[in-house]
């Protein structure tokens, strides 16, 4: 067995003792599967340590692949937008991704990767202890193994935390009326980061 591939397989719990220069390091050494191949840059995450709210997204796309950067193209821009409504301050929120290399041509990641990166995302959840984890999409939802919540609607999870899944912000662009409803999503559930 390879060094690599022991980093990876200690359990998640034993990544988030190693803090966040240990996840990232181990990430970066990371080859476990086929996508570490061609990436620039694997994508880690964005924003505080200590968030209130956790944003999960898929997967790098090209921009975030050449920056190393989560959502730093235009479907950031509409992800900033939506932070911004919410009324959120750069210390209180974190970005990152179900897993963290660039799939090819933007495909969706497949069940074997996100079950691969899964150890780095429940890590990286692990550490940052958000009060609020917001699923972008359906894949951050599957990586989560949370079955079927409902868009907009929050649920308590066993520790306690807020959990909910929006629209991700690439389905978002250039449909503003869809912008919109999610802004009224995110105005009905405001209470739930607003009040800690
Ligand atoms: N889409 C994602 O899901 N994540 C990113 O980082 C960028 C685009």
């Amino acid at each position: 067995m390879s060094t690599d591939r022991k980093t990876v397989d200690i359990a998640h719990i034993e990544l988030a003792y190693l803090g966040f220069e240990g996840i990232a390091s181990a990430i970066l050494e990371c080859k476990r599967c086929q996508l570490s191949e061609n990436a620039i840059n694997k994508v880690i995450m964005r924003g505080s340590e200590r968030p209130k709210v956790l944003f999960i997204g898929e997967a790098p796309g090209k921009n975030e692949d050449e920056t190393g950067i989560p959502f730093c193209g235009k479907a950031g821009k509409v992800l900033d937008e939506l932070i911004d409504h919410m009324g959120l301050e750069e210390d209180e929120y974190t970005i990152i991704n179900t897993i963290k290399c660039r799939p090819p041509n933007n495909r969706k990641p497949t069940q074997s990767e996100l079950r691969t990166c899964r150890p780095f995302l429940l890590a990286q959840i692990e550490l940052l202890d958000p009060e609020v984890i917001i699923l972008l999409g359906n894949t951050a939802e599957k990586a989560f193994c949370v079955s079927s919540l409902a868009w907009g609607e929050p649920v308590i999870t066993p520790k306690g935390k807020y959990l909910m899944k929006l629209y991700h912000p690439a389905a978002l662009l250039y449909r503003r009326s869809l912008i919109e409803k999610q802004k009224r999503m995110i105005d009905k559930n405001k209470y739930i980061w607003q009040k800690r």
